[in-house]
C-alpha cells in the first residue's frame, strides 16, 4: 500500500466508520490525493462522495487547503455538510438560501482556513465575490481540490444539461495547478467526450466501474392503460405486501403527475406529486417525506430524484417514455441502492415515440444536436422492444462488452422470453417514415 492510501484507508475507518473500500473508490481516491485530475463514472449508489470527501480530508490534514466541491443540488448539498458536520468534518455550503450574514461567517472560516470542505451551486463560480475568495485562497496555496459532482449537466446532449456548468472550465484556466475530480452516474460515449472537452479534462485518468445493478429487475410492457397497468404490476407482479414499498413513479409531463398522483391516492396508495411546477415549499415538504418516512410513492417528472440517496426505493415505474437510456438508467438507478430485490418497470408506446420524435424535429436547435437526440432515443427504442436480455442491452450502450452468450437471469426477457407483442411492428414503421 503507497502512504497515501493507508492514509485514505484510515480516515476511511476513523472518521466514516466504513471498513474498506469500494470497487474503485481505493485507487480514485489515491489519484486524487496524489493531484491528479480524475473522471470518475460510477453507477448511483457506487459511494462517489468518498471519492472526494477523503481526499478532502486528507489534503486539508496536509495543509493543502479546502476542497470546493460544486453540486447542482442545493437540498443535497444541506444533506451532506449535515452528515459531514456529525462526524466531525468541517464543511460548509454557499448557495442562494443563505442570507448575508450566515455567508459572510462561512466567507471568514473558508479564508481563515477552517474548512475542510465548501460545497457552492455552480453559479456560484463565476460571482466575482467568489472568485475573488478563490483567488485569496490560490494566492496563499490553500486551494486543494475541485470536486465537480453531476458533471453530466455540462452536456448538452443529456438530459440534464444546466447552463452554469459551461463556465467551470474557467477553474482549469484560473487555477491550472489545483487538481479536478469530475463525477458522474452517466455518460454514453458523446456525453464523456462532451465532458472531457468542456471541462478541459484531457489530461484526467478515467475511472469507469461497472453499470450493472444486479440487483433490479427490469421489465418492459406494451402501454395501454399505464396507470392501471402500474397497479396491477404493483399488486400482482411487484412483490409481495409491495404496495407498502417506496417507490417512484415518473411521468412525461406535470399534468401527469398531478393527475396520476391522484388517481393513486384514491386507488388507497400513499402518492405524493413532484415537479417543478409545484411551489417550492411543498416540493421541499414532498421531497423531505418521500426521504424521511416509510413507503410513500413519489409521482414525479424527471426535475425529481438526482442525487437522491434513499436505499429502500422498491420500485421505479415509467409511465411514458424517457428521452434516452441514460435517463432510463439513471432514473430506474434510484431503486435498489441497499442492493436488495428491486423493480424497474416500464410502459412502452408508440404514441410516445411519435410525440418525442417530433419534439426533437421540432425543437430549434442545430441539426448535428438532433442528431444525437434521435440516434439516443432510437437506441431507447431498440432497448424497449428487444426481445433478448435487456440488461446486456444497457449494459452495451455504456461500453461494456456482456460477450454473446450472456444472460441476467433478472429481466423479462430472460425470465419470461416473449412472444414478440403487436406493437413492435407499427412501430418500426412509424419510425422509418
Ligand atoms: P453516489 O454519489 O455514487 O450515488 P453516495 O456517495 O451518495 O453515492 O453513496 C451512497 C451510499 O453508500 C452512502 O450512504 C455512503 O455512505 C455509502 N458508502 C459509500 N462508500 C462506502 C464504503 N466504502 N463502505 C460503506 N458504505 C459506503
Ligand atoms: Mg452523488
Amino acid at each position: 500500500l503507497s502512504a497515501d492510501l493507508q492514509e485514505a484507508q484510515s480516515v476511511l475507518q476513523q472518521v466514516f466508520g466504513y471498513p474498506s473500500f469500494r470497487g474503485l473508490q481505493g485507487e480514485v481516491i489515491e489519484q486524487v490525493i496524489g493531484g491528479q485530475d480524475a473522471l470518475v463514472l460510477m453507477p448511483t449508489g457506487a459511494g462517489k462522495s468518498l471519492c472526494y470527501q477523503v481526499p478532502a480530508i486528507v489534503r486539508q490534514r496536509r495543509g493543502q487547503g479546502v476542497t470546493v466541491v460544486v453540486s447542482p443540488l442545493i437540498a443535497l448539498m444541506h444533506d451532506q455538510v449535515g452528515a459531514l458536520e456529525e462526524v466531525g468534518v468541517r464543511a460548509a455550503f454557499l448557495n442562494s438560501t443563505l442570507d448575508f450574514e450566515a455567508t459572510k461567517r462561512i466567507e471568514r472560516e473558508l479564508l481563515a482556513g477552517e474548512l475542510t470542505l465548501l460545497y457552492a451551486a455552480p453559479e456560484r463560480i463565476t460571482n466575482p465575490r467568489f472568485q475573488a475568495l478563490l483567488d485569496s485562497l490560490h494566492e496563499r496555496d490553500k486551494l486543494g481540490l475541485f470536486a465537480i459532482d453531476e458533471a453530466h449537466c455540462v452536456s448538452q446532449w443529456g438530459h440534464d444539461f444546466r447552463e452554469d456548468y459551461l463556465q467551470l472550465s474557467l477553474l482549469h484556466e484560473r487555477y491550472p495547478h489545483v487538481p479536478r475530480l469530475a463525477l458522474t452516474a452517466t455518460a454514453d460515449q458523446h456525453t464523456r467526450a462532451d465532458m472531457v472537452e468542456r471541462l478541459q479534462l484531457q489530461d484526467a485518468q478515467l475511472f469507469i466501474s461497472s453499470f450493472d445493478r444486479p440487483n433490479i429487475r427490469y421489465r418492459v410492457v406494451e402501454k395501454k392503460d399505464p396507470r392501471a397497468q402500474f397497479l396491477r404490476f404493483l399488486y400482482d407482479e411487484h412483490r409481495e405486501g409491495g404496495a407498502q414499498d417506496a417507490g417512484i413513479v415518473y411521468c412525461g409531463s406535470r399534468k401527469k403527475v398531478d393527475e396520476t398522483a391522484e388517481w393513486l391516492q384514491q386507488q388507497g396508495i400513499q402518492a405524493l406529486p413532484y415537479h417543478a411546477g409545484l411551489d417550492q415549499g411543498l416540493r421541499a415538504k414532498n421531497q423531505d417525506r418521500f426521504l424521511r418516512e416509510e413507503g410513500l410513492v413519489m409521482v414525479a417528472t424527471i426535475a425529481f430524484g438526482m442525487g437522491i440517496d434513499k436505499p429502500d426505493v422498491r420500485f421505479v415505474a415509467h409511465l411514458d417514455l424517457p428521452k434516452n437510456i441514460e435517463g432510463y438508467y439513471q432514473e430506474t438507478g434510484r431503486a435498489g441502492r441497499d442492493g436488495e430485490a428491486a423493480n424497474a418497470w416500464m410502459a412502452y408506446g408508440l404514441a410516445d415515440v411519435v410525440q418525442q420524435r417530433r419534439m426533437i424535429d421540432e425543437s430549434p436547435a442545430h441539426e448535428e444536436f438532433k442528431r444525437i437526440q434521435r440516434g439516443k432515443l432510437d437506441a431507447l427504442l431498440a432497448l424497449a422492444e428487444s426481445t433478448d436480455c435487456r440488461r446486456a442491452r444497457l449494459l452495451n450502450y455504456f461500453g461494456e462488452d456482456t460477450g454473446p452468450q450472456y444472460r441476467c437471469q433478472n429481466c423479462d426477457n430472460c425470465l419470461l422470453p416473449p412472444a414478440l407483442w403487436d406493437a413492435t411492428e407499427p412501430a418500426r414503421m412509424a419510425l422509418s417514415c
